[in-house]
């Protein structure tokens, strides 16, 4: 019956950490002011400990019993002491309201002597590594204080003698769980989010892969098609950057395009979207955007890049230059579908007419 109770105590307290770091994930908590973070969790943890309370189970006549220091514990291990000590606040003053008697002048002194224990083995061990170390002495910290204090309320060998080992056992299995959840759980959401951000951006220069580069140009060419806009599209390519590669080496090829991704950004407009669509190709997206005014930019980028010193170790620069395709919706070509391969084929031109040039509409435009 006690061992069933507190089971329950454990099972509803897993269901609502796991759905609480959803919340707390989905609603991007971690990166709110500190302000409303702090409330949040407090909040959240307080709530949580009445909720365990109000499943507990009453060893004697206005005695009870459930796990509710572990949301103190976790907001303790993984927030801070701060919305620790809120919960605990939360939990005193639902206890409270649960009946005001010596058991709750007892939870009082229980959970301050908690928050406090939590506090020193806070400031104790600090390490990452000591996670679970650390939640072995938060626990045993609890339970020393619950025993004393359960002792002198319930003042019944017997049953103490079961309520005991059973409960310090349960708060053992539910702490320990807890923490592998929370923890479990924020790694894989740290994750998840690593991944999703990895799988649009470009490690090497931070901006758009082309996967990312294709979902947006087909979002914004869709729009100008609807709106009857001008949309325009720049497809870039390094001259000879092989060269580049067999001279200074592959990790010196990484930083030029690195700091060619910065020269891009930096002639470019706000609105427009610089992508690496592979290897030493780069695009513009140029949204509401003319074909003169494309070409425009176009040179700047190209000037830009022709006068840009690209370092390649610690002491030598060297120069580089590109080429560039522009192809201008509806201007230069009227279907939606053939953009991304006229921009191509102006570049393929630009490079079979010497390089270091913009091609656009049939023109080429020596530097
Ligand atoms: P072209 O003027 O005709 O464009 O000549 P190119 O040498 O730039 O062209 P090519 O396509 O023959 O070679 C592209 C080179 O870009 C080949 C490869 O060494 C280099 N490259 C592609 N991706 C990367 C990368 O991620 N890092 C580095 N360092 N080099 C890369
Ligand atoms: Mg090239
Ligand atoms: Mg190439």
């Amino acid at each position: 019956m006690l061992i069933d109770d507190l089971l329950i105590n454990l099972c509803i307290l897993v269901a609502l950490i796991f759905g609480y770091q959803q919340i707390r994930w989905k609603l991007n908590v971690g990166k709110k002011s500190a302000t409303f973070s702090f409330l949040f969790d407090g909040i959240a943890g307080g709530v949580l400990g009445i909720i365990l309370m109000n499943y507990a189970i009453e060893v004697t006549e206005g005695t009870i019993v459930d796990l509710r220091f572990i949301p103190v514990m976790l907001l303790t291990l993984f927030i801070s002491i701060k919305p620790a000590a809120l919960s605990a606040a939360i939990i005193v003053i639902g206890r409270f309201l649960f009946g005001i008697n010596i058991s709750s002048f007892g939870a009082f002194f229980w959970i301050a002597g908690i928050l406090l224990a939590y506090f020193i083995i806070h400031k104790k061990i600090k390490t990452r590594d000591g996670l679970y170390k650390k939640a072995v002495y938060m626990i045993i910290a609890a339970n020393v204080i619950f025993s004393l204090i359960i002792t002198y309320l319930v003042q019944d060998a017997a049953i103490l003698a079961l309520l005991l080992p059973v409960y310090w056992a349960i708060a053992f299995l539910g702490g320990l769980i807890s923490v592998f959840l929370v923890d479990y759980q924020s790694r894989s959401n740290y994750l998840l989010q690593r991944y999703q951000k990895e799988a649009s951006v470009d490690f090497l220069t931070g901006l758009n892969n082309v996967r990312q580069f294709d979902k947006v140009w087909n979002t914004m060419m869709q729009k100008a098609k609807e709106k009857e806009e001008q949309i325009a599209l720049l497809m870039l390519d390094i001259d000879f950057f092989k060269k580049v590669n067999d001279t200074y080496g592959h990790p010196a090829g990484d930083k030029i395009l690195a700091e060619l991704g910065e020269v891009l950004k930096r002639s470019t407009r706000t609105i427009d979207i610089v992508s690496r669509n592979g290897g030493e190709e780069f695009s513009v997206i140029l949204p509401e955007c003319t074909t003169s005014q494309a070409v425009e930019i176009a040179e700047r980028i190209q000037k830009a890049v022709e006068e840009h010193p690209f370092p390649v170790n610690e002491d030598k620069t060297i120069r580089l230059t590109v080429s560039i395709g522009v192809a201008a919706y509806p201007e230069t070509v009227n279907d939606p579908e053939k953009v991304v391969q006229q921009a191509d084929e102006y570049l393929y031109k630009a490079k079979h007419s010497g390089r270091n040039r913009v091609c656009y509409h049939n023109e080429v435009l020596s530097p």
